[in-house]
């Protein structure tokens, strides 16, 4: 999977973003010439391209420009929301998956995103659906000291507007460490008790037949049964890789520097790339790596808050791994009984850049 950074620009300033303390040093548009991207990737048989920024939509024309004369098996993109209409809607319904970002309830996305981008988001995914659009739309949150996990998940599948909602936790991206929280561990505590409230209602509602799209619990679920995951899941360093603005490829797109560059699309091929990058110690100690999979390349690699908080996160990890593995039995006797299927349970499809674990 290939994320292709096709601007590091934002028309956003959103703020749990941009506090990585490293030097970037790329250029904010594509600076190198787009049949090299193209020759690049038609060497991976079975590429799968996902649209990443900055916002990628500030660079609509290359959106339309790679849809047209780079073939891969399925594409993605990943968007704030706001330009959705800058993609003519015959480029838009050749997107598999659409991810928007919104953290939940107005008040707490208008806070960390900026006043008027909830109504402005919601407005354009319900233009998304007047159009037409037959993919997967995520609702992808960032959850942060203000966030209320149970509340604000819930009320994104009270809009009813969204196939799934993925969330990823504001942690370990910034320095110095959860400037975002009031009082990290009361947060982690408080999160914990949302997650319980959440599974509790998302079984409640599986036991009538209702499938709530929630990319953690059914991302997880599938490792678990199915047993086989990238490490991390996401792929990063392994199966997925950003092409950035310069041409450099870094094993995860949220930081372009030395130490996640692993090659050139000018020099390197494909099929050298996996594996240039692996998690390490501590995660291949841990008794729960099988399910985990270190969780995070970059978070794991930088530790950007220490070990000391790096491992309290992980008891949360270590909660949601243990809760869910608790819910197979009863998962089992739905589908033993026809009021589900382990088909349209087990999720993603293919890697469509949802992390799975928060
Ligand atoms: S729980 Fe923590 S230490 Fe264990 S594999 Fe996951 S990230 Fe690594
Ligand atoms: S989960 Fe971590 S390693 Fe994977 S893409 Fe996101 S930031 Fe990068």
């Amino acid at each position: 999977m290939w994320f292709i950074i096709t601007t590091w620009r934002c028309n956003l300033n959103c703020k749990y973003c941009g506090n990585e303390p490293r030097p970037y040093g790329e250029p904010s548009r594509i600076s190198y010439d787009l049949q090299e991207l193209k020759t690049f990737i038609s060497q991976d048989p079975e590429p799968i391209i996902a649209f990443y920024g900055g916002e990628p939509l500030l660079s609509a024309e290359i959106i339309e420009w790679i849809l047209d004369n780079i073939p891969a098996k399925h594409y993605v993109l990943q968007t704030n929301g706001l330009l959705i209409r800058k993609l003519r809607p015959s480029y838009l319904n050749r997107l598999d998956t659409i991810l928007v970002s919104i953290d939940g309830r107005q008040s707490v996305t208008d806070y960390y995103r900026g006043k008027g981008v909830y109504k402005a988001v919601v407005s354009n995914v319900k233009y998304l659906r007047e159009i037409g659009y037959r993919g997967d739309i995520i609702a992808r949150m960032t959850v942060s000291g203000k966030s209320d996990i149970y509340a604000d998940v819930r009320h994104l599948i009270d809009l009813g507007l969204f196939d799934h909602i993925h969330w990823q936790l504001d942690v370990f991206f910034d320095a110095p460490p959860h400037q975002r929280y009031a009082d990290f561990q009361s947060w982690l505590e408080k999160y914990v008790r949302g997650l319980d409230m959440l599974i509790n209602f998302w079984l409640q509602e599986l036991s009538k037949g209702r499938l709530i799209g929630i990319v953690p619990f059914q991302g997880l679920l599938k490792i678990l049964v199915l047993g086989d995951t990238p490490k991390p899941p996401c792929g990063a360093g392994q199966s997925a890789f950003a092409i950035s603005t310069s041409g450099k490829i870094f094993a995860c797109p949220v930081s372009p520097s030395d130490d996640f560059l692993v090659g050139h699309i000018k020099w390197s091929k494909p099929a050298d790339l996996a594996g240039k990058m692996t998690i390490g110690s501590p995660c291949t100690e841990c008794e729960f790596y099988t399910s985990c999979g270190g969780r995070c390349l970059y978070a794991k690699t930088t530790m950007l808050w220490g070990e000391d908080l790096f491992f309290r996160v992980c008891s949360v990890t270590k909660y949601l791994i243990s809760r869910l593995r608790g819910l197979i039995p009863r998962i089992q006797e739905l589908v033993s009984s026809g009021v589900i299927s382990w088909d349209s349970l087990l999720y993603p499809p293919f890697n469509n850049t949802t992390e799975i674990i928060p």
